[in-house]
């Protein structure tokens, strides 16, 4: 039921197509992950995003990256980090389907299919690359040509496992290839010290906690 504090994706300055896209899926009312992030992820701001499961925090960042992507479609765009392949093509997915009217190029980079095809699907230049990371740094180590040093955005998903360790190595090589001015954008389902971490490093970020 809609309330005050609803706020509709027409209230988010998005562009008509996204919009139109949103609704031909059956969305028209934002989350409220969505509509604290989305905002401040087009003003130009890094975000950590906060919010249990199933409360929407793929298009809380696929909907603002998407919007800025239209602006400026050069290169490989956004980089997705997520900790599993089942999560990677959910988010491919997401993509996907809101993508379709600008014609999006993504690509989902995984263990499990061919380092080889993997690379020339690279080459063609998406503009989205969704990945877990043991697999994008295998692609940064064997591959010379193949570089993020253009991309504007660096997505967390699940930032708390992502960073929780398991994946320091990999991690390291990736944010050793990404441009620093580049937006970081962290998504995750529970505050953990890991974060809390971070939020005290990066000042500049917002910080967003939605707690139902
Ligand atoms: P999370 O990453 O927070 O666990 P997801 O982004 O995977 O959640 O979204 C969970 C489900 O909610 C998906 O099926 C998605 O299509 C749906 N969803 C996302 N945003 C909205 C919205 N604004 N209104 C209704 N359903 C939504
Ligand atoms: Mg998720």
């Amino acid at each position: 039921m809609a309330n005050e504090t609803t706020v509709s994706f027409k209230q988010l300055n998005l562009n008509s197509w996204i919009i139109r896209q949103l609704q031909n899926i059956g969305l028209t009312i934002a989350t409220p992950i969505q509509s604290h992030c989305i905002p401040k992820i087009l003003e130009g701001k890094d975000c950590i995003g906060c919010a249990k499961t199933g409360s929407g925090k793929t298009l809380a960042f696929a909907i603002p990256i998407l919007q800025k992507l239209c602006e400026d479609p050069y290169g490989i765009f956004a980089l997705v980090l997520t900790p599993t392949r089942e999560l990677a093509y959910q988010i491919g997915d997401q993509f996907s389907v809101l993508g379709k009217p600008m014609n999006l190029r993504y690509t989902v980079v995984t263990g499990g299919m061919e380092m080889l095809t993997q690379a020339q699907e690279l080459r063609q230049n998406p503009h989205v690359v969704i990945s877990t990371p043991g697999r994008l740094a295998d692609h940064l180590e064997s591959c010379d040509t193949f570089s993020l040093k253009r991309i504007k955005f660096l997505v967390l998903d699940e930032a708390d496992r992502l960073l929780g360790g398991l994946f320091d190595k990999q991690i390291k090589t990736i944010f050793s290839a990404i441009p620093k001015n580049c937006h970081r954008l962290l998504f995750s389902a529970t505050m953990t010290d890991v974060l809390e971490t971070v939020k005290e490093v990066t000042d500049k970020d917002v910080f967003v906690h939605i707690s139902e």
